[in-house]
């Protein structure tokens, strides 16, 4: 396994911090807390899309692409690193914005991540809640095509093989920091949606037999379906990297329990989970990913499936940015 033979643009802030959590750990009163800070990777507010848009900008430059397009929901945060990745390397971008959660809140629709989208000079277009995305993406690329433009298409979450490299780096870089500081990591935890960060991780910890468990919590499909795409998506990067086989069924566990009524809502635990971060640590999660994953953490630790003596690592993947289309959803808890 070495990265340095794949194209890359580096452009993330690398390594990302590994902090320890204090003042959580101890209000829960279970396992040392820690936190790897990919909120912190630098570009329009970070996350964890940038890890993966390393790689796949390289290719799309490497194709000689001018343009970019990609999807996501209304206040996609991979939408905006994209946008930001390729205002940074002269590139147009074309978002396809997808209304997955029907909100008609004023902020939800402009705010937050579609205000950085506009911002960083993407055009965009939006599409009906349970559009077929990905065929909608590939007609727009299609008519641009028509138009003269060179067009790169990037999956949704930029999950694909070449954007899981990304996540199979975070591995390497997180194991690094470990041994540097003699940190024996019990568990790691991550949101997981498009799969891309689980399954790079897994990939990665795997191929350097790292004997680490990682716990993916869901945030739109059911366990059954997330595991089947984390794992099929593992096995093509392992494939990738010259190591197949390295990841197998058991490697791959998702807990799809703190989803709540779907992607992009919110539920009281999330909203908790929010306010735990930002009052004990000074930390900002969101209401779609990180929010549900740290509610599940907390959850975990609660129940004692994470217990006192153990060291768990919480990948904090971003999205600061989409609070600004939540503070109705976040208001009403406060009063
Ligand atoms: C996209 C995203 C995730 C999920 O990562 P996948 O690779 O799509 O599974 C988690 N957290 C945030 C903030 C995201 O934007």
């Amino acid at each position: 396994m070495h990265l340095a033979r794949f194209p890359r643009v580096f452009a993330a802030h690398l390594p990302t911090p590994l902090e320890r959590l204090d003042r959580l750990s101890a209000e829960l009163g279970g396992p040392e807390i820690w936190i790897k800070r990919d909120d912190c990777t630098g570009l329009s507010t970070g996350g964890n899309k940038t890890r993966k848009l390393e790689f796949l900008m390289a290719e799309a430059l490497a194709q000689g692409a001018d343009m970019v397009i990609t999807q996501g929901a209304t206040q996609s945060n991979h939408a905006r690193q994209t946008a930001a990745f390729a205002a940074r390397l002269g590139l147009a971008c074309h978002l396809l914005l997808e209304d997955r959660t029907g909100s008609n809140d004023p902020n939800y629709k402009a705010n937050g991540n579609v205000l950085l989208d506009h911002l960083h000079g993407a055009t965009t277009e939006k599409r009906p809640g349970g559009a077929d995305m990905q065929a909608e993406m590939e007609a727009v690329a299609d008519r641009l095509r028509a138009q003269g433009r060179r067009v790169y298409v990037i999956p949704g979450g930029g999950s694909n093989p070449t954007g899981a490299l990304g996540y199979v780096n975070c591995a390497l870089e997180l194991l690094g920091q470990a041994n540097d500081r003699g940190l024996a990591i019990d568990h790691i935890v991550t949101a997981t949606g498009s799969a891309g960060t689980q399954a790079g991780l897994i990939t990665g910890l795997c191929a350097m037999n790292a004997g680490i468990p990682l716990l993916g919590i869901g945030v739109r499909a059911p366990k059954e379906r997330q595991e089947a795409s984390v794992l099929a998506l593992a096995q093509r990067t392992a494939d990738r990297l010259g190591c197949p086989g390295v990841v197998t069924a058991a490697d791959v566990v998702a807990d799809c329990s703190y989803v709540g009524a779907g992607y992009g809502i919110p539920r009281a635990d999330t909203l908790d989970a929010i306010r735990m971060f930002a009052q004990l640590e000074g930390l900002l999660l969101d209401p779609v990913y990180s929010g549900k994953a740290a509610a599940g953490l907390i959850d975990l630790c609660r129940r004692g499936v994470f217990r006192k003596g153990q060291r768990v690592v919480f990948l904090h993947t971003g999205g600061s940015a989409a609070l600004f289309g939540y503070d109705s959803a976040l208001g009403a808890q406060a009063a």
